[in-house]
């Protein structure tokens, strides 16, 4: 049976109760992680808790735990559920309280983490790739929190699954920041590029983790705007996060990327993003630099 941690507790996941008031459950008033598992080891734990500081900091609630306690909990949460390949949600919440906009006095957050099983990449997406389309971005101007309100991206992906598309990336003011659950590259004249990070995108691990491992291969990189117009004549589109890796995009607004197949820098990087996951079942994950 599925083990959750909520506030300072582990217990079987159909005993986990919230009250009806909380803040998640009333405004969306949280921010959230999701954070891959490989061989029951957390992978890149400390960017993970770096960025939930960052998101806590910006809505103003305190972080509940220290780093050294979040470590121990979350790899407690693992362990009880079978350590293995796992996806670990973790959610804090401002805390139950009467309903009113402004912050509540004197409420603890609610701090809830629970896992389910990390599925590999579908063999027919690593031969066939994905579809994406082009979609308004009808966010907010900080989406930079991960931010449990996420009511936005959850119309822009049923979007594109209407369409068969397993993405829609966001176009604002003519860029294309990120997808709806994802980050952006995209290679042309044979560099890899991401947009920069700023309000508008989330700061994606994988995305800093593919930078890193371009950076550390000598693969020619930068971060720069995207247009739709530069996707179009890109030579290959990749989405980037935790739990879908690097997935290659062979069809944007229904027109093929490059030749239609996943390219072979997206096969070069998978390998070494592969090779890495491995390192850190084997050996865990080095401190970051
Ligand atoms: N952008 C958005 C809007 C996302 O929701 C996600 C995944 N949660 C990402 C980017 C990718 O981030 P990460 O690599 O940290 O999973």
């Amino acid at each position: 049976m599925a083990i959750v941690y909520l506030n300072g507790e582990f217990l079987p996941v159909e005993q986990a109760c919230v009250s009806v008031t909380d803040r998640g459950f009333i405004f969306g008033d949280g921010v959230y992680e999701v954070i891959p598992v490989y061989g029951g080891r957390l992978f890149r734990l400390e960017q993970h808790l770096d960025r939930l500081a960052c998101s806590l900091a910006a809505i103003r609630l305190d972080n509940p735990l220290a780093t050294e306690e979040w470590r121990q909990c979350l790899q407690e949460l693992v362990a009880r559920n079978g350590d293995g390949d796992q996806s670990l949600y973790l959610q804090i919440t401002r805390g139950a309280a009467p309903r009113d906009h402004a912050f509540p006095k004197d409420v603890s957050p609610t701090v809830y983490a629970a896992t389910s099983p990390l599925k590999p990449m579908a063999a027919e997406v690593a031969e066939q790739g994905v579809a994406a389309i082009t979609l308004d971005d009808i966010r907010w101007q900080r989406c930079d929190i991960k931010a449990i309100t996420l009511l936005a991206n959850i119309l822009m992906r049923q979007r594109a699954v209407e369409q068969g598309a397993a993405e829609a990336l966001l176009v604002r003011d003519g860029l294309v920041n990120e997808g709806a659950a994802s980050n952006l590259f995209m290679v042309k004249d044979g560099v890899l590029v991401t947009p920069p990070k700023g309000p508008l995108l989330l700061p994606g691990i994988t995305r800093d983790l593919v930078l890193e491992l371009a950076a550390a291969e000598g693969i020619a990189h930068r971060e720069a705007a995207i247009t739709p117009a530069d996707l179009q004549a890109a030579e290959e589109v990749w989405l980037t996060s935790s739990t879908r890796e690097i997935l290659p995009v062979t069809h944007l607004d229904q027109r093929p990327v490059g030749n239609g197949r996943p390219g072979p820098l997206w096969r070069r990087m998978m390998r070494l993003y592969q090779d890495y996951k491995q390192g850190v079942r084997e050996r865990g994950e080095a401190p970051a630099a």
